[in-house]
């Protein structure tokens, strides 16, 4: 890595802005060009452990501030992302790569979820309901848990954590958050709207670092009562174990191999379009990114033909020029590890139909590019029909028939996003009822979520959670129930009341 001006970053523990306890530091790479861009606290147990007092002794006040109070301060911190949407995008690009356009989706997103979050503050709601007893009455109410251990992904440094430290904020809880490794700066500056904002020191707290330091550490310590994990499946797994050991509240939301399935009567354009956006944008990086192409029947020929010649036209490059369609890969690691899978496709008997290789020459040798890759023929079954690449790069699938189709579109592992394309509403509607993902989309691309819908996936992709919407409220809160009894005599429940 060559440097530049590189940045130093912090973590933030209660009012303080400070680096790791012992002073190391991990360096941030900007995957366009390979240099050097910040260094950020590679903080480890003992940082976690101040973090975790800070949250603590936070939480007694924010749990007792009201939640439309509360609702407020994230309001504001909206309001500041408004305004400094356009700065963070520009951290975001350079620090993981991500296209200005779709940094500043993901800053939106942030946005968007800060006026669900913010109007929940005067929601939050409880139920009542008859009491099988006269003058008597039953209700429930939410209580916040405690701290929360918030660890999530680079891919959307402020998206994924604002669908988890916001509800978990407005619920009354306090946070202790590891943003990736590879996206410290966007984070903590998604957080320093919240603390300009107005809340209060403790409440969020930032501890930079890597995965098996400081997010084991968040994981493991006594005193973090429910964790919310956004990353791949092999982490989260070990993360459930641990946490399973303390019985702690836990929501994953991990890996996924999502498929669109094209039968032969869609309108081909359309589908191309869809595909194109879903497998190939963000460089392939998404959760939810279109990973397999399932072609039904004679269809099959046409939409490759036409996906080949329009993935050709894509153009790779800088994420800050607005030409480009598709920037770089988050680092040289993943790159290898994008290119493994191809080589591994075409060993078991995949047709290279574009891409597949890294670029050794001018601008694009000197970052971490990797071109849209499109490989048709993949047997069901092997190894890129199954395994997550998280990189640009489309397995088409051939398949017979639509019941064909669904058997492949589940034999995954995985179960986030899903897409079909036909004309034929009853296949449409059978699709969205046989497909095992979270989200099911028709005659649209895999990728997009809206922050006022639920969010996640079921198999290997999570653990029965969901984000986004009004999901969160109820994994960041205890709900306790209330009876009143207002007889003045002794009313026994539970005891055969009945004199018939
Ligand atoms: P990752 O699992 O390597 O890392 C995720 C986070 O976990 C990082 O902050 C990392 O430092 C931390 N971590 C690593 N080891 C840890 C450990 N032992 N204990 C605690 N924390 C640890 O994932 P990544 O490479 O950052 O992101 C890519 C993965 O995330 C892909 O699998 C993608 O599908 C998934 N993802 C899922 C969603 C979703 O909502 N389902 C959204 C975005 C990304």
């Amino acid at each position: 890595m060559t440097a530049g001006t590189v940045k130093t970053l912090f973590n933030r523990i209660g009012p303080d802005k400070v680096g790791a306890a012992d002073g190391r530091l991990l360096d941030v790479g900007n995957p366009s060009d390979g240099s050097l861009l910040s260094r950020a606290p590679r903080s480890s147990g003992v940082d976690v452990d101040r973090a975790v007092a800070a949250a603590k002794a936070a939480f007694r006040a924010w749990s007792a501030t009201p939640a439309p109070a509360r609702g407020e301060i994230l309001f504001r911190a909206g309001a500041l992302m408004v305004e400094r949407k356009e700065a963070i995008a520009q951290v975001m690009a350079r620090e993981m790569g991500k296209r200005l356009e779709e940094a500043r989706g993901d800053i939106q997103e942030a946005i968007d979820t800060a006026w669900y979050a913010g109007a929940e503050g005067r929601r939050l709601f409880g139920h009542t309901a008859p009491s099988e007893l006269p003058r008597k009455m039953g209700m429930t109410f939410r209580r916040p848990i405690g701290v929360a251990g918030v660890i999530t992904a680079w891919n959307f440094p402020v998206a994924v954590p604002s669908w988890k430290i916001l509800p978990a904020l407005v619920c009354g809880n306090t946070v202790v958050w590891k943003p990736s490794e590879e996206a410290p700066e966007s984070g903590y500056l998604f957080a320093e709207c919240l603390w300009d904002a107005g809340l209060p020191a403790g409440v969020l707290n930032v501890v930079q670092g890597y995965g098996d330091e400081v997010g084991a550490a968040i994981v493991d310590h006594p005193d973090v009562q429910v964790l919310t994990f956004t990353g791949s499946t092999a982490v989260g797994r070990k993360i459930y174990e641990t946490a399973g050991r303390h019985l702690k509240r836990v929501s994953l939301e991990l890996g996924g191999k999502n498929p669109v399935i094209v039968m032969p009567d869609a309108d081909v354009e359309l589908a191309v379009d869809g595909i194109l956006w879903g497998a190939f944008g963000t460089a392939g990086q998404r959760c939810t990114a279109t990973s397999r192409l399932i072609a039904v029947g004679d269809v099959g020929d046409r939409v490759v033909a036409r996906l080949a010649e329009r993935a050709k036209t894509l153009r790779v490059g800088s994420p800050l020029d607005p030409k480009v369609d598709i920037g770089p890969i988050v680092n040289e690691r993943q790159l290898k590890r994008i290119h493994g899978y191809v080589e591994k496709g075409v060993a078991e008997g995949a047709t290279l139909v574009c891409g597949g290789a890294i670029p050794t020459e001018g601008e694009l040798a000197t970052g971490w590019y990797y071109p849209p890759t499109i490989l048709d023929h993949v047997k069901a079954g092997s190894t890129l029909a199954l395994e997550e690449v998280f990189g640009p790069v489309l397995s088409v699938i051939r398949v017979a028939d639509f019941d064909e189709a669904i058997r492949v579109a589940n034999e995954v592992q995985y179960g986030l996003s899903s897409s079909i394309y036909t004309r034929d509403v009853n296949l449409a509607m059978r699709a969205v009822e046989l497909i095992d993902a979270g989200i099911t989309y028709v005659n649209a691309p895999t990728i997009g979520a809206e922050a006022h819908f639920p969010f996640g996936g079921v198999k290997a992709t999570g653990n029965g959670h969901r984000e986004g919407g009004w999901m969160p409220y109820e994994f960041f809160t205890e709900v306790k129930t209330v009876y009143i009894d207002y007889s003045g005599g002794l009313q026994r429940a539970q005891i055969d009341n009945r004199n018939d």
